[in-house]
């Protein structure tokens, strides 16, 4: 399968390698390959997690518009089938408007998925009803199955052998309107791209929310004006109770009515990371009843899936969707009008065993000898330093993505380069206390006689800079103004030194290299001193070379006049700061 025929994919030049999805996927089935996030579909459950949290929207849902568009091209007679979170999407809009507005693009007609939801309510109450005791796990949600079958497989004999929602209404779509009918769902789900994927024979394609605006959009429609007509209504019956499948425990509140769950406990739970802690280790033979659970992957139910252009599933959406949803005297009373039973079968996946010796070599690799180098901190993405190592095992992590190891590799490289460095350096932070520093600062600055009650001179991180130098007004504005400084020639007791301050991190740490430049400049004093000599010495001779050469000579002794005021020069320049950028103000 390519990257793109996945329901899920990453624009590779997108990613920054910020490993938040990997740190966010609950099954860990991203692997980092060739600088990005790579998708693993054989371990992916389509959950949207890694398309809801990515900062650089480089994990996109795959782009079903364009076959959408050709299906309806194609002259078939193409069926919606909205998803009933369509409510909280475009809060607002008359149900009419909609359907005006879908037809429009060239669907032959909507249904609503909620009447699929009906049917799944009244065929779990006759499960129910059957059983004297054991455990039923909802099969509502796409993301849901797959978690099962994939991460419990032992979980997965108590999946209710029905199909989802969507599915059934598929079913019951073609049973009425035709077996050659195609069905486009049209909702806030990823996952559902994987029913259609699974089960062409039902389901074509499936849209998001946001697919559907892109189209409006394209084809200049708006649905708040467009005109209705007396066709503008939902194919085959309206959903009452159904409706409130979207919201957590919705589902639930459908399947209550029927007399025959009344000896049930019915529990819901929502989000991955909660199914996992939930069901995992649950005994399903020590129920003394039957016991069905709803499972949704995402937090709060459907309202907060991930193509909704608002994710939260806050009480105004779930009361809007509660307000829209009807129990009237059909609720609990449905008659069963399709068959919707439905298989499912383990898709076990198996995780590689890697033996002590294994897992002990790629924490050597990231830096950890002991157990009292593994942080489990979890930057990585993994919960602990092992569970890394087998995932760098496994193909799927690379030992860059180990935050304390690249903390530590970088401060090793900057430790030998401080060291290497033969001119004094320091790095303060913005109150000027010096942070890390070499052996040639330390040697340059301090002594004995001046601080030797107070620093170490082998542990000066925390001194206070400015009981070292008297020019830290320079660390001081270029704090300020954000910028890197240069001053040459500053005098600090005897000696003069050429200062170079940058910001390393702005407002917050600065450095600065410190040259001493006395000898050189005392050198450069006695060559300026020769040369003047030379030239005190030869003016008489030069003067006569120069009245029998003319000007050309004395334009000689301006240049050498020049090039030993040039030696011995510096001092005009000594007090002008040269801002290395666009310094203006020494503050
Ligand atoms: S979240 Fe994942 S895909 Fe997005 S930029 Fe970060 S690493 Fe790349
Ligand atoms: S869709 Fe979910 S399971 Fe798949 S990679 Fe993204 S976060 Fe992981
Ligand atoms: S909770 Fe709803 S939107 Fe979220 S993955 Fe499941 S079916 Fe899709």
């Amino acid at each position: 399968m390519s990257d793109r025929e996945y329901p899920l994919y990453t624009i590779k030049n997108n990613c920054v390698d910020c490993y938040k999805c990997v740190r966010r996927c609950p099954v860990k089935a991203i692997k980092i390959e060739d600088g990005s996030a790579q998708i693993v579909p054989d371990l992916c459950i389509a959950c949207g997690t890694c398309y809801r949290v990515c900062p650089a929207k480089a994990k996109q849902p795959r782009n079903d518009l364009t076959r959408a568009k050709h299906l309806i091209e194609s002259g078939k007679d193409v069926y919606v089938s909205l998803a009933p979170s369509w409510i909280a999407e475009f809060d607002g809009l008359p149900a009419e408007k909609m359907i005006a507005s879908l037809r429009r693009l060239g669907f032959r007609g909507v249904g609503e998925t909620a009447a699929g939801a009906e049917e799944v309510s009244a065929h779990i109450a006759c499960l129910l009803g059957e059983k004297e005791s054991g455990l039923l796990i909802s099969t509502a949600c796409p993301a849901v199955v797959e978690y099962v079958r994939k991460y419990l497989p032992e979980m997965t004999p108590h999946l209710t052998p029905l199909s989802s929602p969507l599915l059934a209404h598929c079913r019951m779509l073609k049973d009425k309107l035709g077996k050659d009918i195609e069905v486009v769902f049209v909702g806030p789900c990823i996952a559902k791209k994987l029913e259609a994927d699974a089960h062409p024979e039902l389901l074509s394609l499936s849209l998001s929310f946001g697919d559907i605006r892109q189209w409006f959009r394209e084809a200049g429609i708006f649905p708040e004006e467009i005109r209705t007509s007396v066709y503008d209504k939902f194919v085959m019956t309206k959903a009452e109770e159904g409706t409130a499948y979207p919201i957590e425990g919705g589902m639930i509140e459908t399947v209550k009515p029927y007399t025959a769950a009344r000896n049930a406990y019915m529990m819901q739970v929502s989000g991955i990371q909660n199914i996992k802690r939930e069901l995992a280790g649950l005994k399903a033979e020590n129920f003394d009843r039957p016991v069905f659970i709803e499972c949704l992957a995402c937090h709060g139910g459907c309202v907060a899936g991930p193509c909704m252009s608002n994710r939260s599933a806050g009480f105004d959406k779930r009361l809007n969707i509660l307000k829209n949803s009807n129990f009237s005297d059909r609720a609990g009373k449905r008659e069963l009008q399709a068959d919707i039973s439905l298989q499912y079968g383990e898709k076990a996946v198996k995780d590689k065993e890697f033996g002590e010796a294994e897992i002990k070599r790629a924490l050597a690799v990231i830096g950890k000898y002991g157990v009292e180098d593994e942080l489990n901190c979890g930057g990585c993405g993994y919960d602990t330093c092992r569970n890394f190592a087998r995932a760098m095992l496994s193909g799927k992590a690379e030992p860059e993505m180990c935050v304390s190891n690249m903390k530590q590799q970088a401060q090793r490289k900057a430790n030998a380069l401080l060291r290497c460095i033969p001119s004094p350096i320091v790095i303060a932070d913005s109150r000027l206390n010096i942070i890390e520093y070499n052996d040639k600062f330390a040697e340059t600055f301090w002594s004995e006689a001046e601080h030797g009650e107070i620093y170490e001179r082998n542990d000066l991180r925390g001194a206070d800079l400015r009981d070292f130098i008297d020019f830290t007004n320079l660390f001081s504005a270029s704090l300020d103004l954000e910028q890197d400084i240069r001053r040459e020639h500053v005098r600090f007791g005897d000696r003069l030194f050429d200062v170079v301050v940058f910001n390393i991190d702005k407002k917050q740490i600065v450095g600065g290299i410190i040259q001493d430049v006395t000898k050189m400049e005392m050198k450069k004093e006695r060559i300026a001193e020769k040369a003047k000599d030379v030239i005190r010495k030869n003016l008489a001779t030069v003067q006569q070379i120069a009245c029998t050469l003319g000007e050309h000579m004395a334009e000689t002794e301006i240049l050498l006049r020049s090039i030993a005021e040039d030696y011995a020069g510096g001092e005009s320049e000594s007090s002008v700061e040269k801002p290395i950028k666009s310094y203006e103000d020494d503050k």
